[in-house]
């Protein structure tokens, strides 16, 4: 098969939690991103290749083309628009919840509320949702320290087992959206590669559905 079909993944969770699935459609990468430097892994199946990047960036280049399928978690696509991909399934891996957390025993805060976050699209959203006025700090990592230090009243990142939380004297408190990883795919390569997209969609489906 001269067609190539390309799939960007993500390092740590996602990547250990999307190989079981992969296996199951047949596909087996020859490297570990965890020990290896390389960037483009070759599978079994000569022409299928993966591409490791950051999580922030699979949406972006699933959306331009430089990969036919990304693996995205909800979080992050809701962050990027999702503009340019189609989302055809949701493969339940590596969940959690997107949460406002604050100070434990918080008192209600009087004027503008400040929330720390990487994700800005989704916090202004939701609050927009609400009819509430607030000011949100961009943020790249470390969201649990900005309570701590004054930077802002709460934070907007995603919780799983709450540990971090805890061990930062802060606690969940509103839900925003239940997470999960999708499968996404990009709107050309799922016209002119339509065959080959539309059976590994059908083969991670399955896989899926054994695990359930
Ligand atoms: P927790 O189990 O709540 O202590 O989560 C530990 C940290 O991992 C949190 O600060 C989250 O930012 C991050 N995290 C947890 N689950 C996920 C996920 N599914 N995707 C991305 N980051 C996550």
């Amino acid at each position: 098969m001269s067609e190539t079909l390309t799939i960007a993944l993500s390092k740590g969770r996602i990547f250990k939690e999307t190989v079981p699935l992969l296996a199951q459609a047949g596909i087996t990468p020859l490297d570990d991103p965890e020990t290896s430097r390389k960037l483009i892994l070759d599978t079994n199946l000569e022409h299928v290749k993966l591409v490791i990047i950051r999580a922030t960036d699979v949406p972006t280049y699933v959306q331009y083309g430089a990969a036919d399928i990304g693996v995205a978690g909800k979080d992050v696509l809701m962050e990027h628009g999702g503009e340019g991909l189609y989302e055809p399934l949701d493969l339940n891996i590596a969940c959690c919840r997107l949460m406002v957390a604050g100070p434990v025993n918080a008192v209600p805060v009087k004027g503008r509320l400040r929330v720390a976050t990487k994700y800005v699209n989704s916090a202004r959203h939701y609050y927009a949702r609400q009819g509430k006025q607030v000011e949100v700090i961009k943020l790249y990592g470390s969201m649990e320290l900005a309570p701590l230090v004054g930077l802002a009243d709460c934070i907007v990142d995603v919780v799983d087992t709450g540990n971090t939380l805890k061990a930062n004297n802060l606690e969940p408190q509103e839900h925003i959206a239940d997470i999960s990883s999708r499968l996404v795919v990009n709107k050309a390569s799922m016209k002119m590669k339509h065959a080959m997209v539309k059976d590994f969609i059908a083969q991670m489906e399955r896989a899926v559905a054994n695990k359930q």
